[in-house]
């Protein structure tokens, strides 16, 4: 199923401000919500909305969404496999929790369901982690391949992220993972069935605690990850290495690598959206008589044809050769901007000539500079 645009999936316009989207979230989420909504269908369409939300609402990933579309948090570039959004509520299901409880958690931080979930043993998804990365002008331009290091928590291999060895059925609820627990009030007296603390619900424990990773299931260690960074990303850019983060607790999945770009400025070129602007220097006379300039662009140099009467400012259009467009075969173009240079050090026989060619009337055949004149002798 192609997957549908976020905005669609709101109703709301690509200028919607924070508030209306928030507004629109907050009225399909509980139309969709699957305790409200019995439809086959509604579980769906809330992580739908809520994917969307979570998208919008951050004004980051909403501006990398404008620039590149579903694309962009679908990167599968390195082989890392990375999917959609909407990883964070995987961790748990809508049966394990409330509508308040969701509600208070979406609308209070309005970061998604990761809030509610930090409470209880319950497994929970991995921290997310952002990673920023630099990248030189052309690196950005042409896309390259790179190498990062972060320190994370991995999921421990001695123990397989279970904290123990020697597994035996738990005590306490005899492998059910539920206790029955009588609660006594003035009304009389209620039986409720809650998760075991003992073991989290796991009907197991472990006779000995992991010493690798003290019985937390994980271990901070440094990894290297290849990321392929598509060409024509910006500075602000982010693109989506999923659970490629930190390992999750309690058998949760791992949270997700966010990699942000700087793109560093060049000497030459100048970036401006997907165009090139570069400005080469020449003297006036190439720029009064014309000339033929070679002209060292990002990847080959071209002969540029600079015509006679040449202005300071004129710009010379180079099609597509400017920056690709995200997922797009587009490409912007290149602009070659002159920049007359007046002479400043001439020698006395220099001097001599621009006397001579003084003398010469130049200006009586440059109708702007007549219409001047004409105006101071009045
Ligand atoms: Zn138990
Ligand atoms: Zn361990």
């Amino acid at each position: 199923m192609a997957k549908r645009d976020y905005y669609e999936v709101l109703g709301v316009s690509k200028t919607a401000d924070e508030k209306e989207i928030k507004s629109a979230f907050r009225k399909l989420a509980k139309m969709y919500h699957p305790d409200i909504n019995k439809d086959k269908d509604a579980p769906e369409k809330f992580k739908e909305v809520q994917e969307a939300y979570e998208v919008l609402s951050d004004p980051n990933k909403r501006k990398t969404y404008d620039q590149f579309g579903h694309a962009a948090f679908e990167n599968n570039a390195g082989g890392q496999g990375y999917g959609g959004f909407g990883g964070f509520s995987s961790s748990f299901g809508f049966d394990d929790i409330d509508l308040s409880d969701i509600l208070s958690g979406v609308f209070g931080s309005g970061f998604g369901f990761s809030s509610s979930s930090s409470r209880g043993n319950r497994a929970r998804k991995g921290n997310d982690v952002l990673y920023k990365m630099d990248l030189s002008f052309m690196e950005a331009v042409y896309g390259c391949t790179k190498d990062l290091t972060i320190d994370v928590y991995e999921t421990c291999s001695e123990c397989k992220g279970k904290g123990g060895h020697k597994q035996a059925t738990c005590q306490r609820c005899h492998g059910s993972g539920t206790v029955t627990e009588e609660s006594r009030t003035m009304f009389g007296s209620f039986m409720s069935k809650t998760t075991c603390p003992e073991c989290n619900g796991s009907g197991v424990t472990y006779k000995e605690v992991c010493s690798n990773c003290k019985g937390t299931g994980r271990v901070r260690k440094r990894k290297t990850l290849s990321v392929t960074i598509p060409a024509g990303v910006d500075t602000g850019n982010q693109i989506r290495l999923k659970e490629k983060g930190e390992a999750g607790i309690n058998g949760g999945p791992s949270g997700d690598l966010y990699v942000e770009f700087n793109v560093r400025e060049h000497e030459i070129f100048k970036r401006e959206g997907n165009d090139i602007y570069m400005t080469i220097p020449i003297n006036i006379i190439e720029a009064t008589l014309g000339c033929k300039k070679e002209v060292p662009l990002m990847k080959e140099s071209i002969i540029l044809n600079i015509p006679e009467g040449t202005q300071n400012g004129e710009k010379h259009k180079i099609k597509g050769k400017g920056v690709p467009y995200l997922n797009s075969s587009k490409v912007g173009d290149l602009y070659i901007v002159i920049n007359v240079v007046i002479p400043t050090k001439l020698d006395k026989k220099q001097k001599e000539l621009f006397k001579e060619l003084g003398k010469t009337n130049l200006d009586d055949n440059d109708d702007f500079i007549n219409r001047f004149k004409k105006f101071f002798r009045k």
